[in-house]
C-alpha cells in the first residue's frame, strides 16, 4: 500500500517561506506573537511604507515594524 506524495498541495509553510525569501522581511504582528500562532495559521501582509511582508493572523491589520495600518 503506497500514498502518492505528490499530489497533495504543497504546505501553507513553503508559501510563506518563499515570500519571506522573495521580500523584506518585516517581522510578526503583535498577536501573532502573543499566541504563539504557527507559521500555517500566519498570512503574508504587504506594507507599503516599509515595502516589505509582514505575517500575521487574517484579522491583524497593523505592520509590526512601522504602525501602518493602510497596507
Ligand atoms: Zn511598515
Amino acid at each position: 500500500m503506497t500514498e502518492p506524495d505528490d499530489q497533495r498541495p504543497p504546505p501553507f509553510g513553503s508559501l510563506n517561506e518563499l515570500l519571506r525569501s522573495s521580500y523584506s522581511f518585516l517581522g510578526y504582528g503583535a498577536l501573532a506573537v502573543r499566541l504563539g500562532a504557527l507559521d500555517q495559521q500566519l498570512y503574508g501582509k504587504w506594507c507599503g511604507r516599509c515595502k516589505g511582508i509582514w505575517f500575521g493572523l487574517a484579522l491583524e491589520v497593523e505592520c509590526p515594524r512601522c504602525g501602518n495600518r493602510k497596507g
